[in-house]
C-alpha cells in the first residue's frame, strides 16, 4: 500500500467513506460512476509509478465537502559508506531483477564503489505532485467551477474526480 491517510485526515476520511456509502458511490462496477474507492485506487497507482522510484501518497483534508488533496512524495534515505565514510542521500528505488527482502535495489558508494553501505530509515521530503481528490455533486453544480470546490469538470459529474 502506497497511500497514507495523515492523522489529521483520518476522521474526515471515515466520514467521507460513510457519506460515499450512503449515496451509493463508495465502490461498485458501474464504469460511468465516480466512486470514492476508485479515485483512491488511482492515487495508489500514481504513487506506485516506476519512473519515480518508491513514492507514497499522503492524503490531507481539503476544505471542500468530502474532498481531499494528496501530495505524492518520493522516498529517500541518508547513506554512509562504511569503507570511505562518504555520506549522501539518494532515492529509494525498487530492484528490477533480484529483489532483496525489502524490494530495494542495492546501493553502492558513488565515491569508491563499495557496497558496504549503511542506510537510514526512509524519509519522505521530496514532493513530486499534488492531486486533488474532489467530490462533485449538487452542492457545487456537479463541478461547474463554483463554490465551494472551484474545480471545473467538462460535463456534470457526481462523485469523486482527481484534479492535478
Ligand atoms: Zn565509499
Amino acid at each position: 500500500m502506497t497511500i497514507e491517510v495523515t492523522d489529521s485526515c483520518k476522521q474526515w476520511m471515515d466520514e467521507s467513506v460513510e457519506f460515499a456509502k450512503r449515496i451509493g458511490l463508495y465502490d461498485g462496477d458501474d464504469h460511468d460512476k465516480h466512486y470514492l474507492k476508485r479515485a483512491l485506487d488511482q492515487l495508489d497507482h500514481f504513487a506506485d509509478n516506476d519512473r519515480m522510484g518508491l513514492a507514497k501518497c499522503f492524503i490531507y483534508k481539503d476544505p471542500a465537502p468530502a474532498s481531499f488533496y494528496c501530495i505524492v512524495k518520493r522516498g529517500t534515505r541518508a547513506r554512509e559508506c562504511m569503507e570511505c565514510h562518504y555520506k549522501w542521500t539518494s532515492r529509494v528505488v525498487a530492484s528490477r531483477n533480484s529483489a532483496g527482502i525489502s524490494g530495494e535495489a542495492t546501493e553502492f558508494c558513488p565515491k569508491c564503489g563499495h557496497r558496504t553501505v549503511v542506510s537510514a530509515p526512509i524519509e519522505y521530503h521530496e514532493e513530486l505532485m499534488t492531486i486533488g481528490c474532489i467530490y462533485h455533486g449538487p452542492h457545487d453544480g456537479f463541478g461547474s467551477g463554483g463554490a465551494p470546490t472551484y474545480a471545473v469538470s467538462l460535463t456534470p459529474e457526481h462523485g469523486w474526480l482527481l484534479h492535478s
